[in-house]
């Protein structure tokens, strides 16, 4: 069956987003006579680190911020490192750090993540930031389950009292995706289950949810025997296959079932950067303007 009309469409959902912040960047300057500026850091060489900081520097080329990399060596100490992170939390002209994980492991990244400034703190790193969106309070929204919260949003995805199953419990997405559908907020107020690798039956979850998001990082893993009829999808897996970007569900079987789905590539990914840039320019703007 042919449903290409449920494929949600992430490039033009980011595309339209960009757009928004270009106007919002060009009216913080003529307030400010600055850009909004993120600077990176990234220790070593690890390439999957090294070519999602090139995709964060053409993002910001695309809204008009100013985009700093600091890349250090493999080599450099924890010390280095929280020094450097220092001088960046105290530096105005910067609004936005990230710090690109993984790090290496005589550093502990633990205290990196307290080190970083929580005003500056643009992918919600800090416990401290990621304490107050468990208490219902964010002052930043994770970038990529904002991705899923913005895509459920844009495409008019009736949430509020639905029931959300989240397959995967991770700190970056699925654990924060539900704290965000938790909260007290037009477009949230949902009733979430997190599956995990130690759920049993997981099918038995997945056929309950009126909207199931995957984020597990395992290969076709939701096939469409684990899907009701007309379940909203979204796929947050990025795994590798020969050279190939795929997803956490098995597209072929899950998009006909669907009333809604987000490809990999050109779904939930696009979105996630341009969710760094607004928190970005959220920074700036209580930094200078509040
Ligand atoms: P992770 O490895 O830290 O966590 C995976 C989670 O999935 C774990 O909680 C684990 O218990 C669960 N899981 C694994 N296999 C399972 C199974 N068979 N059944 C049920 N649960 C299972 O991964 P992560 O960092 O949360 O990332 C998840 C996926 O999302 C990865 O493919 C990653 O590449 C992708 N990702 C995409 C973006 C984006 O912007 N699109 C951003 C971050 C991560």
């Amino acid at each position: 069956m042919n449903r290409e009309d449920n494929i949600i469409k992430g490039k033009s959902i980011a595309d339209a987003i960009g757009e928004e912040l270009k106007l919002d960047s060009a009216q913080f300057f003529q307030k400010t006579a600055m850009k909004p500026k993120l600077s990176v850091v990234i220790v070593g060489d690890d390439p999957a680190a090294l070519f999602y900081v090139r995709m964060i520097e053409k993002s910001c080329q695309k809204v008009n911020f100013d985009f700093e990399k600091h890349a250090l060596s493999g080599q450099t100490t924890e010390e280095q490192l929280l020094d450097l992170l220092d001088q960046l939390n105290k530096d105005r002209a910067v609004h936005g750090i990230i710090v690109q994980t993984p790090l290496p492991k005589p550093i502990n990244e633990d205290k990196i993540r307290e080190a970083l400034s929580p005003a500056k703190d643009v992918d919600c790193f800090n416990p401290v930031n990621m304490g107050k969106l468990a208490m219902g309070n964010p002052d930043f929204l994770p970038c990529t389950p904002d991705a899923v919260f913005e895509i459920l949003k844009r495409e008019k995805i009736e949430v509020e009292g639905k029931h959300v199953v989240i397959v995967g419990r991770s700190s970056v997405v699925g654990k924060p995706l539900a704290l965000i559908l938790l909260l007290k907020i037009p477009n949230a107020n949902a009733t979430v289950t997190i599956c995990h690798s130690r759920t049993k039956d997981l099918a038995s979850f997945t056929r309950k949810g009126d909207i199931v998001v995957a984020a597990a990082g395992s290969i076709r893993l939701i096939k469409g025997e684990m899907i009701k009829e007309g379940t909203i999808v979204i796929d947050v897996g990025t795994n590798e296959e020969e050279g190939k970007l795929v997803g956490d569900v098995d597209f072929e079987e899950v998009s006909p079932l669907a009333s809604k789905i987000t490809p990999v590539p050109g779904g939930v990914g696009p979105i996630t950067n341009m969710m760094l840039m607004k928190n970005t320019l959220l920074a700036a703007e209580r930094q200078l303007l509040r």
